[in-house]
């Protein structure tokens, strides 16, 4: 079989001793340090301040209330299902009303939830939502087991169902836009 054989270009004594890119990286620094372009600065200088997150930024899973306080979760848990980690444990309680359930006990392990939203997809209630925040830390596994009143906590930076001003439930909303495009009727 034909090839061709490539001769590799031989480095200079420069090269070989990084010059080049040293110098690039040098000039790149300086331009940020003077400020060229009206840009001064690239450090961030954190806590003090913070990233301006995009839209689609997914922290901690939080949980979350309607507009009268109710919890909105009914402790089906499918998103304890789904959750490909298992980092929730939820224990249901009956209760009386409209709804049957609402969780005992709903507990996220933040050190095994790797921030994917499935929780989020999957909640028929729209009960937990993906929120800003990002700062998790603690000196023990157990501070890192975020109970309900915690997640509720986080939650409420969301504001009431989530800061979703049309609380219509998901699977409404998702059979109303599939009716729309004609899908899912036999
Ligand atoms: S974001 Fe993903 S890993 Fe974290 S609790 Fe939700 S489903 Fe589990
Ligand atoms: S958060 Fe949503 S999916 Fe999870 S148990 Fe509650 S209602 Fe069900």
């Amino acid at each position: 079989m034909a090839y061709v054989k490539v001769k590799r270009r031989e480095l200079t004594f420069a090269e070989r001793m990084y010059l080049p890119a040293i110098m690039k990286g040098m000039a790149l620094t300086f331009k940020h340090f003077v400020g060229v372009g009206g840009r001064k600065g690239v450090t961030l200088q954190y806590p003090d301040e913070k990233w301006e997150l995009p839209a689609f930024y997914r922290g901690v899973p939080s949980l979350v209330k309607d507009t009268a306080g109710r919890e909105k979760c009914v402790a089906c848990s499918l998103c304890e299902f789904v959750c490909p980690p298992r980092a929730i444990s939820i224990i249901p309680r009956e209760i009386e009303g409209v709804v049957e359930k609402a969780p005992e006990v709903f507990d996220i392990d933040m050190l095994r939830c790797i921030f994917c939203g499935y929780c989020e997809e999957v909640c028929p209630e729209e009960a937990i939502f993906m929120s800003k925040e990002y700062e998790v830390c603690g000196e023990t596994r157990e501070e890192l087991v975020f109970d309900k009143t915690r997640l509720y906590e986080i939650g409420s930076t969301l504001g009431p169902d989530g800061g979703t001003p049309d609380a219509e439930k998901k699977w409404e909303r998702l059979s109303r836009e599939q009716s729309a495009q004609g899908l899912g009727e036999d």
